[in-house]
């Protein structure tokens, strides 16, 4: 009886109970799809201390199939396209084929029953998803309580309350914008993933305490422009220049505009690349351009930012736009676009040498000899022998080594090109420690918002 649930949930529209209510509004969806890894076809031990349960998703809302509160650890197996799911009896609970994004399995409290599998804790349920010859691994929970495991993760819990309350909202904006927009990975079957690439979110095994409580302190603030609930970009530290959208990206928004920011601390690190590290780092991006002659600085943003870089070599030139140039150095590297470039590698200096030349010499000789064709060396007495040709012998001269003055060009100092920068990041709206310096200041989170989002409202 049990073996079949899963495929007469697919069958049967009986309606079971109504949607899972999780808090949520208009604008801040119930719950998010995080993408926490990509498996292969395996077999998988899974805790759920709460109890068991089988979920249907259906157009953006949860429904509650079948409820196991005595199952607390369960087999999950995915083959060749199934999903099985057994107790640890060995009976089957849950099969799944064809669309297997559609149940998924969770605490019985979806709101705030975990899970574990493989050393780690999520809350609420996981969903599988084929993909290729494997299976997107994601974690179906209450967007709230996402944020617990985002906030840890974008910025350090030692940062002030307030500070990270803005961060809160910014993650939660972030995360309602990208659901609602119907999900940056939904080719894959989830709205987010759990890289940089969308925010950092490592689940219930990286909560704390004081992140947990900014994000339940703010839950369903988002920030607002015009009326509308925009996605709020953040950085590190913007090296003392709000970056704005349009000059970074290119693309224009309101609220993310470009001004000196009088919060954000000095940030100021250095890197130096040699010439020889230049050339080979150009040709793995793809442009040979040779031994590097000239690297310049050719378009910067009113704050400072690079956004044009051009590179002359022997054999070509290549010019990098705005993130490429980070990403060609290595984001960790080149910590952001605010830099000064010194050239070294073209500065000459006029030195005087003394070079050795090889010069002939003519000296006097009582007696000259001559090597005959045949290697035959003899004394030529020049009152007696007169040659017959001059093709006929070879006269040995003797030469010797003195050493001439002479002025050369020479490289100074090393070769390559230095950086200095400031800050890291886009710079783009809120920088994270400019935000802790505001709070530290006696500012709240939502005067924070508003300094680094022009023209927002918070609610
Ligand atoms: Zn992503």
């Amino acid at each position: 009886m049990k073996r079949i649930i899963g495929v007469l949930c697919a069958l049967a529209v009986f309606v079971c109970a109504g949607a899972f209510a999780f808090a949520a509004s208009e604008d801040v969806p119930g719950f998010i799809r995080v993408g926490i890894g990509q498996y292969g076809s395996s077999l998988y031990y899974l805790d759920f201390p709460e109890g068991f349960a089988i979920y249907e998703y259906e157009n953006g809302e949860i429904y509650l199939k079948e409820s196991y509160p005595d199952v607390a650890r369960a087999e999950l197996v995915c083959q060749d396209g199934y999903i099985n799911v057994y107790d640890e009896y060995g009976e089957e609970l849950f099969i799944s084929y064809g669309d297997t994004s559609r149940y998924f399995i969770g605490s019985t409290d979806m709101e705030n029953g975990t899970f574990s599998e493989g050393g780690r804790t999520w809350r609420g349920g996981l969903m599988l998803y084929r993909c290729g010859s494997g299976y997107s691994y994601i974690n179906v929970l209450s967007l709230e309580k996402y944020l617990y495991g985002v906030l840890p993760k974008e910025m350090s819990s030692s940062y002030p309350a307030e500070a990270l309350k803005a961060q809160a909202v910014c993650a939660r904006s972030y995360a309602a914008r990208t659901v609602l927009s119907g999900g940056k990975h939904s080719a894959q079957g989830y709205d987010v993933c759990a890289s940089q690439d969308c925010q950092v979110y490592g689940g219930m095994s990286c909560e704390s305490a004081k992140c947990s409580s900014a994000a339940a302190d703010t839950a369903g603030m988002l920030v607002y422009y015009n009326g509308a609930p925009v996605s709020c970009y953040y950085s590190a530290n913007n090296g003392g220049w709000i970056e704005s959208s349009q000059e970074i990206w290119g693309g224009g928004a309101g609220y993310l505009q470009a001004k000196k920011d009088d919060f954000n601390p000095d940030d100021n690190w250095e890197v130096a690349f040699t010439d020889e590290q230049l050339k080979s780092i150009l040709r793995s991006a793809g442009h040979n351009i040779g031994n590097i002659q000239k690297v310049q600085i050719t378009k910067r943003t009113a704050g400072g930012s690079v956004l044009e870089m051009e590179f002359t070599g022997d054999a070509g030139k290549a010019v990098i736009n705005r993130d490429r140039i980070r990403f060609l150095f290595g984001s960790s590297v080149m910590r952001s676009l605010k830099f000064d470039l010194t050239e070294n590698g073209y500065e000459t200096v006029t030195k005087t040498i003394r070079e050795p030349v090889e010069k002939e010499k003519s000296i006097a000789l009582d007696q000259y000899y001559v090597l005959d064709r045949t290697g035959e060396v003899m004394v030529l007495n020049l009152n007696e022998v007169v040659a017959k040709s001059l093709s006929d012998a070879l006269v040995i001269k003797k030469a010797e080594t003195v050493t001439v003055e002479k002025t050369v060009q020479e490289k100074s100092g090393y070769d390559g090109i230095k950086i200095s920068g400031r800050g890291f990041g886009h710079g783009v709206g809120m920088s994270q420690t400019g935000a802790r310096e505001m709070a530290s200041q006696g500012y709240g989170y939502q005067d924070i918002l508003k300094y680094y989002f022009i023209g927002v409202t918070v609610q």
